[in-house]
C-alpha cells in the first residue's frame, strides 16, 4: 500500500506495478506526485505551479 505524503491517505496503487517516472494523483487532495524510486517507493511532489509564482510576484511590483 502506497500513502500520500501530504494526507495519507491511500493512493491505491499497486506498487509492483509502479515505474519511476510514473505521475500519481491523490484522490483525496488532488496532489500530483511522481515516482522518483520503486523499491522502496518513493514520491516527489509535482510542482506545476513554479512559473505562475513568479509571474504574480512581477504583477505585485507592477502594481506598486
Ligand atoms: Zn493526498
Amino acid at each position: 500500500m502506497v500513502l500520500c505524503p501530504e494526507c495519507e491517505n491511500d493512493l491505491d496503487v499497486e506498487e509492483d506495478d509502479l515505474d519511476e517516472g510514473e505521475v500519481v494523483t491523490c484522490a483525496e487532495c488532488g496532489t500530483d506526485f511522481e515516482i522518483v524510486s520503486v523499491d522502496p517507493v518513493e514520491l516527489a511532489k509535482v510542482h506545476e505551479e513554479d512559473e505562475d509564482e513568479e509571474d504574480a510576484r512581477e504583477s505585485e511590483e507592477d502594481e506598486d
